[in-house]
């Protein structure tokens, strides 16, 4: 038997990742599975980004890349960030990945030592915490529930403060709630890292460009604290380019050095044509972007009415992103027509795939065991049909004993 490292031993598996997997086994035996697992968009690739890629091809931009990225990826990528978000970054402070996912695990790999703590708010995207435990640092959650939007308080943030703080991390529009931070809140979390210059902070942009509440607002963009953020984003959610695998970090010359490093020796450079593709993508204009927040609104809209309708389920209205977290605490306690007992999210997640053919993920991944995630990036008909299945199949659940909450 083979003896693997603690460090492997201790580590999940994406739950994001594995539930599509098992979405995807169960569709391979011939079930008409649903899958609202997975967080990608089902739009196509833009066809003036996919022209840039096949001219990459044929220019022959088949050769090791700079480890941080093409010169003119980075420009771009700078120029983007002047531009939509108002913030200055010199190319040299730009880390070119392999995806937003590779862009996090640097910053975190670069940043912490063993112990040192890392404040997320939950619930949060499911690879931050076992980010952090594979740096050996100690995850401290700020627990908050669909009564407050999901939203941390200032207040909240102080409390967990501690000499061991090193790094806060967030995503806002928000994955799993679809939750999103005014410039305000923002504003009233920027005085307490004020306070607190040890503290860095990560913020996670990703879904930036879906965002039905106004323009979006990067927290790197409170002067006072700037040096100290890493803004973290890609191309896999704005330009549907999930596959490609480009995403990047925008920090201090510190950071993006050591991140350079690490990265020199874990990956190197990121896909070339990938990279060319994405200058494209970022000098490209944003029609597409708003083309496909326009159809993600109007899904919010019909999903949100349809999941108001089942009995049980508690919902809050995303501002941004293309999930729902619905609290399924409800359900817990209750007994399916086999005789299995719904203790808890990942039971009902797993009830749900079985039994309505819909895969969904649990909110336990995500630090919020009461929830599960659906993801609407799916076309109308398949959601209407997916929540029709997840209401026949939470009708379906008898009484049983209660659970003790969670
Ligand atoms: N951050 C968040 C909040 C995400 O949902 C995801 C998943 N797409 C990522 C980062 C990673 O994205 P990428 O595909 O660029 O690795
Ligand atoms: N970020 C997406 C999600 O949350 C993709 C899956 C993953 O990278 O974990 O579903």
């Amino acid at each position: 038997m083979t003896v693997l490292s603690d460090r492997i031993n201790n580590l999940a598996e994406s739950a994001t990742i594995k539930m599509s997997k098992l979405g995807r086994e169960l569709a391979a035996k011939g079930v008409d599975v649903i899958s609202l697992s997975l967080g990608e968009t089902d739009f196509y690739t833009p066809d003036f980004v996919k022209s840039a890629a096949k001219e990459a091809i044929d220019q022959n931009y088949s050769y090791y890349t700079p480890v941080t990225g093409y010169p003119d990826l980075r420009k771009a990528i700078a120029a983007k960030l002047k531009r939509e978000n108002n913030l200055e970054y010199g190319i040299d402070q730009i880390v070119v990945s392999t995806g937003a996912k590779q862009a996090l695990a640097n910053v975190i790999m670069c940043l912490i030592n063993p112990g040192d703590e890392v404040i997320i708010p939950t619930p949060y995207w499911v690879s931050y915490s076992e980010l952090v435990k594979l740096a050996e640092g100690e995850s401290v959650f700020i627990n908050t529930s669909i009564e407050s939007d999901f939203k941390i308080t200032p207040e909240e943030l102080e409390a967990v403060i501690t000499p061991k703080s090193k790094l806060f991390m967030f995503s806002s529009p928000n994955n799993p709630t679809g939750t999103v931070y005014t410039r305000d809140e923002l504003a009233a979390l920027v005085k307490v890292f004020e306070k607190h210059p040890e503290i860095y902070i990560i913020s996670d942009e990703i879904y930036e460009h879906i965002n039905f509440i106004g323009k979006h607002t990067s927290i790197a963009e409170f002067e006072s604290i700037k040096d100290r953020v890493i803004v973290i984003n890609g191309l896999s959610k704005a330009y549907a380019m999930t596959g490609w695998r480009l995403g990047y970090s925008a920090s201090n010359k510190e950071i993006a050095a050591a991140c350079d490093k690490l990265q020199s020796q874990i990956t190197s450079g990121t896909c070339s044509i990938t990279q060319r593709a994405a200058i494209a993508a970022y000098e490209g204009g944003l029609d597409t972007v708003h083309e496909m927040k326009e159809v993600f609104l109007r899904r919010r809209d019909l999903v949100y009415s349809l999941l108001k309708d089942i009995d049980g389920l508690k919902v809050n209205l995303p501002g941004g992103a293309f999930y729902f977290f619905p609290d399924v605490s409800s359900f817990f306690g209750k007994v399916s027509d086999d005789g299995e007992v719904i203790k808890d999210a990942d039971d009902l997640a797993l009830y749900l795939l079985n039994k309505g053919h819909v895969a969904t993920v649990s909110g336990d991944a995500f630090g919020d065991p009461k929830s599960i995630r659906l993801s609407y990036a799916a076309a109308d008909d398949k959601l209407v049909e997916a929540i029709k299945r997840i209401k026949s199949a939470l009708a379906q659940l008898k009484d049983g004993k209660p659970v003790p909450a969670v």
